[in-house]
């Protein structure tokens, strides 16, 4: 039978494996294991890229987080407005440094709604971190404007939207921080675990730069507790390697996605692109009625697809007890979001025979 993954990490492309060894070899030859120069190398091509003046590796996009949020001074007592919907590092950051999140409800987009965080502000609260969900970013003018009206701070939680822009200007750039993860299922990725913090401003840099490794200043004065979140110098070249090549496979996933937008609109909601919006569509995310019975029915065509996610944050069982804010959209738009293989490896073939299996589905008696 017709096969299609969700997601197919191998390195399939042949140049693109000579270039990540070529990278190895450099470092095996050099020997600046951490924090070698292949770390400050991608981190300048990264801020350049995504015009900001400073970006600082590290090792993940959950520890992106608390580092923001301790740079921030955010912690025991404060609260910080979420998004219902997120994967849940985006809640565990902010309870890791002993805040709490507060949830929003989300909207049609699935994207944080910015009336509801608007209503759970309070004297508590710090910041907003919204999620630019799936790959296209939320209403960050009016957040923007909500934070500023409350002196508060936006911190962008933009892991699933590298290089998404609106008017222009790139996701994670627009807040006092931004947080990306460049694990090695994100749209950007390396071939393992990565993370980036970007801000225009220095003193942030430097506290975030300090954060990154036990809060030690000079290699020998800790004045801040953190961990070892030190980016990784293998994934930095590889970072740089696949930099080179991220438009093109930005491209394909939004050619992709058109095609399904075309094939699939008459019979299910599609994923939107807002006017003035960049969508880089990290998942293909339609809603749909009979979720669970297409689910299934794709899956006996060798279809793979994801539900992202299941629960939303203030449903996980270590939240569920005491979780404050509001998400009642949230609970119903969650039973019918459906995320297809729509990635740049997924071929024209495949994407054709994903495309009729949903319209059988639906065309049928
Ligand atoms: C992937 C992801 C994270 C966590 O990133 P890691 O690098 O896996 O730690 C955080 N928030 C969102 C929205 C994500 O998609």
């Amino acid at each position: 039978m017709f096969k299609v993954p969700f997601l197919d990490l191998r390195v399939s492309d042949e140049k693109e494996r000579a270039e990540i060894h070529a990278a190895l070899e450099k470092i095996l030859i050099h020997g600046k294991i951490l924090l070698g120069p292949e770390v400050e190398a991608f981190e300048s091509e990264a801020a350049a890229w995504l015009g900001v003046k400073y970006s600082i590796g590290c090792n993940s996009g959950s520890d992106a987080l608390t580092i923001a949020l301790r740079a921030l001074n955010i912690g025991p007592g404060d609260e910080v407005i979420i998004p219902s919907l997120s994967f849940i590092a985006t809640a565990n950051a902010v309870a890791v440094v002993g805040a709490e999140p507060v949830f929003a409800d989300i909207g049609n987009d699935l994207n944080i709604s910015v009336e509801s965080a608007r209503k759970l502000i309070n004297s508590n609260t710090k910041a907003i971190l919204p999620v630019h969900w799936a790959g296209h970013m939320c209403d960050i003018s009016k957040l923007i404007e909500l934070c500023d009206e409350n002196g508060i701070h936006l911190i962008e939680d933009a892991s699933q939207a590298f290089d998404a822009e609106y008017n222009g200007k790139k996701a994670g750039t627009f807040g006092t921080i931004g947080c990306f993860s460049m694990n090695c299922m994100k749209v950007f990725s390396s071939l393992g675990e990565a993370g980036l913090i970007v801000t225009n401003d220095e003193k942030f840099k430097d506290k975030c730069t300090t954060l990154r490794y036990h809060g030690l200043v000079n290699r020998e004065y800790c004045v801040q507790i953190a961990q070892n979140s030190r980016l990784d110098t293998f994934q930095a070249a590889v970072l740089s390697v696949r930099l080179k090549t991220l438009n093109q496979v930005i491209s394909k996933r939004r050619e992709n996605s058109a095609y399904l937008n075309d094939r699939l609109g008459k019979y299910v909601s599609i994923p939107i692109e807002k006017e003035g919006y960049k969508h880089v569509y990290y998942t293909y995310t339609i809603q749909c009625k009979q979720r669970d019975e297409l689910m299934q029915h794709l899956l006996n065509c060798g279809i793979e697809t994801k539900i992202q996610h299941p629960l939303l944050l203030p449903m996980h069982p270590v939240y569920q007890n005491k979780a404050k804010g509001e998400w009642v959209a949230g609970i119903e738009l969650i039973k019918n979001v459906l995320c297809l293989p729509a990635n740049e490896k997924v071929s024209q073939d495949q994407l054709k025979y994903v495309a009729d299996s949903i319209v059988n589905f639906y065309e049928r008696d």
